[in-house]
């Protein structure tokens, strides 16, 4: 069993449209999404509803020490309807001095002194979704902002964080968008540095199959960099933002000194979070469970929930421990890596099975040991920067498939 959840992460699953490369589990509003009066309006005030009721009939847990609010787009609700679900969850779990509490915005959903209404009701720290600078990347991508509204939003963010207001703020890029190479991706990063941002989240593009570009990657047609400059990109982030003083502390984290998100950090130790909202997913006690991805269905179980908590995975009684290929999968992001001897023990393996399933893990993952891919020290056991970070997938294929071998129904 995990020790007791002091993380929360809240859903607000609002944005204008769907961008061409996201399958999360968002509602559309359109350009309605804020107008008073408007159909938009009508949507955010039933879910905001279901949430409050969702947090309400939660189980108890110890004061949070960090709070995310992510998306779709939080900055799509105003600084009441964010307050009210910030006091709502306080009620609930009280705050630990010092929370991190962050928010996601996006360029062109808000202002400057939106943000400032953000501050008032406790956000500490801001999550900037830019995605990319040039205009005619942010167009082929389905994104509602241009660069000079990302720009505007970034001088808005980090002036407050300058002045004392913000604890940290961090810029998310999308590296390997169609269309991009190695010399455009270079003037990507420059920008994103001027910004001042002191915490930069890079992800590579993924494919999802139910989205504009998974059709259109279907038919052959999406051009993204190939293989060989999607490596040379992925070498050249690493080197860039090293030499700028970042350090990367995840495979898609870079922070300055000081600015590593405790959330993220908290997720991928494999501790325990509470989750709420549409599509939500949560890990209060180790085993996940993910809310219903459609507002029908998120409705049905809210209602279904009540007063009286049916969801065994919400329950300390009733959930399952976080299966150990699962702690391995997030752990092995880190750049500390995992301490597979103590994991395993901690899952309740015999130090009869610790020995013989590592050492046959360890056979799985021979080629990447040999080749410095993935590092050994001390039992632990992490991916080498940039090289072993850059197949990580391979490194986590093999693991699943030593998994398997073992035929645990754990
Ligand atoms: S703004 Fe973010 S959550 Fe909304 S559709 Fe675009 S990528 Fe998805």
């Amino acid at each position: 069993m995990v020790a007791p959840p002091r993380s929360a992460y809240l859903h607000i699953p609002f944005c204008h449209k769907r961008c061409f490369y996201c399958d999360f589990s968002i509602i559309p509003l359109g350009d309605s999404a804020q107008a008073p009066g408007s159909p938009g309006i009508t949507s955010i005030n039933a879910y905001l509803a279901l949430l409050h009721r969702e947090i309400s009939c939660s189980p108890k847990g110890p004061a949070l020490s960090t709070i995310y609010l992510g998306g779709g787009t939080p900055s799509l609700l105003n600084k009441y309807e964010l307050g009210d679900l910030l006091k709502n969850l306080q009620r609930k779990f009280g705050f630990q001095d010092g929370a991190e509490i962050t928010m996601e915005v996006d360029p062109a959903t808000f202002v400057e002194n939106d943000l400032k209404g953000y501050i008032e009701i406790g956000i500490n720290r801001i999550s900037l979704g830019g995605q990319a600078f040039d205009d005619a990347t942010l167009a082929s991508i389905g994104r509602k902002h241009n660069r000079s509204q990302l720009v505007e939003a970034c001088n808005w963010v980090n002036k407050l964080f300058k002045n004392g207001f913000l604890r940290s703020w961090s810029l998310d890029l999308i590296q390997n968008l169609p269309g991009l190479n190695l010399s455009k991706w270079i003037k990507e990063l420059e920008q994103a540095v001027i910004t001042e941002a002191p915490h930069l989240s890079i992800y590579d593009l993924t494919i999802e199959p139910d989205t504009v570009f998974g059709r259109i990657h279907k038919k052959g047609s999406l051009n993204i960099p190939i293989e060989s400059e999607a490596q040379k990109i992925d070498f050249e982030t690493n080197r860039f933002l090293k030499n700028c003083g970042f350090s990367r502390y995840e495979i898609s984290s870079y922070s300055l000194p000081g600015h590593a998100s405790r959330h993220n950090r908290m997720y991928w130790s494999g501790s325990g979070w509470w989750g709420f909202g549409m599509g939500a997913t949560s890990a209060p006690w180790g085993e996940r469970f993910t809310r219903p991805r459609t507002i029908a269905g998120y409705k049905k179980w809210v209602e279904k929930q009540g007063s009286q908590l049916l969801e065994g995975a919400l329950s300390s009684e009733k959930s399952k421990p976080m299966p150990l290929d699962e702690i391995l999968m997030i752990g092995l992001r880190r750049r500390e890596g995992v301490h597979l001897l103590e994991l395993a023990r901690k899952v309740g393996w015999t130090e009869k099975e610790c020995n013989k399933n590592i050492k046959s893990l360890e056979k799985y993952w021979m080629y990447y040991l040999e080749n410095g891919l993935l590092l050994r020290e001390n039992g632990r056991y992490f991916l080498s920067d940039p090289q072993g970070m850059q197949i990580s997938n391979q490194v986590l294929i093999q693991m699943f498939l030593w998994w398997d071998s073992l035929g645990l129904d754990y």
